[in-house]
């Protein structure tokens, strides 16, 4: 019998096929019913032809408390099937369970930029860790926080210092969404004019 063992298998791994081999051969499965594999306890074993090939199938019972799953016998004496499908449930809940809002928004911002500076003929350098959220707008000292699928005036956004220059290290800084909008609608000229307007209005008593 010729084994062919594939690149990176693990030496536990051969050990388990190498049994697994011989035991074909001298068709000694029995010997399986009663041990325990990770959570699977192996209640009998039977004989399927599946898609013309004869495979030994592990009746098991689980730790879950599921009991008679079907399981192909080599599958759990290689070590890739562990339980009923109680233990992969369990792994997709437990990430669901710890996500990462301030990771996810920031990766969001990260590709909502990417995505803009393709459509703009940007230059595009910056990475995840290029995109740092403070709690409050280093431009107009409001706090920043994401509410909702909408934007609002507290939402963050991804500035670039220089617009021009376009998304590069050093050229980025999350502000509030707010600020953003009154940043990209006016410069510093029309604010310091606007700002000695407002200002002479509100000697003359108005409540501007
Ligand atoms: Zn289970």
């Amino acid at each position: 019998m010729k084994i062919i063992i594939g690149k990176g298998i693990r030496i536990e791994k051969i050990d388990k096929l190498l049994l697994w081999y011989y035991d074909r051969t001298f068709d000694n499965f029995m010997n399986y019913i009663g041990k325990k594999y990770s959570r699977l306890i192996i209640k009998n074993i039977s004989n399927q032809v599946i898609n013309g090939y004869s495979r030994k199938i592990a009746i098991c019972n689980c730790s879950c408390g599921l009991e008679n799953k079907e399981i192909r016998l080599d599958g759990i004496l290689e070590g890739a099937v562990k339980s009923c499908g109680c233990y992969s449930t369990e792994v997709k809940k437990q990430k669901k369970k710890a996500p990462n809002p301030i990771l996810d928004l920031r990766k969001r911002l990260l590709n909502s930029a990417k995505v803009r500076a393709n459509k703009n003929n940007l230059k595009f350098n910056i990475t995840i860790d290029d995109i740092i959220i403070p709690s409050k707008c280093p431009a107009i000292d409001i706090k920043i926080f994401k509410a909702g699928k909408e934007a609002t005036y507290n939402s963050p956004a991804l500035d670039k210092i220089i617009p021009s220059k376009g998304y590069v290290k050093g050229n980025v800084e999350v502000i509030s969404h707010r600020g953003n909008n009154l940043k990209t609608n006016m410069n510093i000229d029309e604010i310091t004019k606007l700002v000695k307007y407002l200002r002479k209005m509100k000697l003359k008593g108005y409540d501007v």
